[in-house]
């Protein structure tokens, strides 16, 4: 997901381990080299530049300079910074569904991957963590991705709440409330419908929905490919209805992977989940560092 970045940073990095003695102009030009790679992978500007200054402060001291090792120094500083604009504070390490029957809200626009995600989720949640879940799709326009997630839940063995013609969005969510408490289910899911661009109608929606349910999580799923797009629909979202965390998805496409790095120094909200592919199986969690070490081939 970081294939052009990954090249970039380690031929960058290459040049510089092999060099051995380094100045701080040395250090200079080369921090001048990933900033390019940073936005030439559609890392937003002030993120790029902010991370640029964190580290040239630390890899142009005496101490770094004077080592014995200053190329592999530069690096673990990058590496540190890298894992820190990735992660930021306080991430909460997972999902918090510990009070049944809780509220999963899974929002976004149509075509990031949305229904595909909830699915995916949930399969995890019931496979790894045990836990019964229900899914309800409140897609009232689109017939077609309510069949959709019920295909997908019985290809998971997931439940899905029976589709009832007429209902609005917020009588669905009323109703796999109701059905998740009576049914001793430990989590349910709600695939919100999803527009081709953000409107009033589609948030004025989620906002009842959100109001009616209070979720434990509201999870935006974007489209990874979309680079800064996808941090700026963050924010609208994040500002309409309040999102709790992000799922990036298509991360297994050739994308620039810039919007990993953005989205949380941007947002303030963390990326909890990447789709990496089609298959139910095709999500991971996002552990920044792991993804750092990936950047860093
Ligand atoms: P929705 O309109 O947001 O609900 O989008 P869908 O869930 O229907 O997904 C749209 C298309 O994207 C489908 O063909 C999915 O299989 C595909 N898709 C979803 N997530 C991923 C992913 O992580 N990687 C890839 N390659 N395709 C994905």
């Amino acid at each position: 997901m970081f294939e052009n970045l990954s090249e970039r940073l380690g031929s960058v990095f290459d040049r510089l381990t092999k060099q051995g003695a380094l100045t701080p102009d040395d250090v200079r030009a080369a921090l001048r080299e990933v900033r390019v790679a940073l936005l030439e992978a559609d890392v937003s500007l002030p993120v790029a530049r902010d991370f640029i200054k964190a580290v040239e402060e630390k890899a142009t001291g005496q101490a770094v300079t004077k080592s014995v090792t200053p190329g592999q120094q530069v690096v673990k500083i990058v590496h540190d910074a890298l894992v820190d604009v990735l992660k930021g504070e306080g991430e909460p390490e997972a999902l918090k569904i510990d009070n049944p029957p809780s509220a999963l809200l899974m929002v976004g626009l149509q075509g990031s991957g949305k229904t595909t995600t909830t699915a995916k989720l949930a399969k995890r949640l019931k496979d790894r963590n045990g836990k019964r879940v229900l899914m309800a799709s409140l897609d009232t326009n689109r017939p077609a991705a309510m069949e959709q997630l019920q295909i997908l839940g019985l290809q998971i063995g997931v439940d899905t709440l029976p589709i009832v013609k007429g209902e609005t969005a917020l009588q669905i969510a009323k109703r796999a409330k109701q059905q998740a408490t009576l049914g001793g289910y430990d989590v349910y899911m709600l695939d919100t419908a999803g527009r081709l661009h953000i409107d009033e109608v589609l948030m004025d929606e989620v906002q009842a929905v959100r109001d009616a349910v209070a979720p434990r999580e509201t999870l935006l799923v974007v489209d990874g490919l979309t680079g800064q797009d996808a941090v700026n629909v963050a924010t609208e979202f994040d500002g309409k209805v309040g999102i709790t965390g992000v799922v990036l998805t298509r991360m297994d496409g050739d994308g620039r992977g810039g919007a990993a790095l953005s989205m949380r120094a941007v947002t303030g909200k963390p990326i909890r989940f990447v789709g990496l592919g089609e298959k139910m199986d095709a999500l991971e969690t996002f552990e920044a560092e792991r993804v750092a070490g990936r950047i860093l081939g």
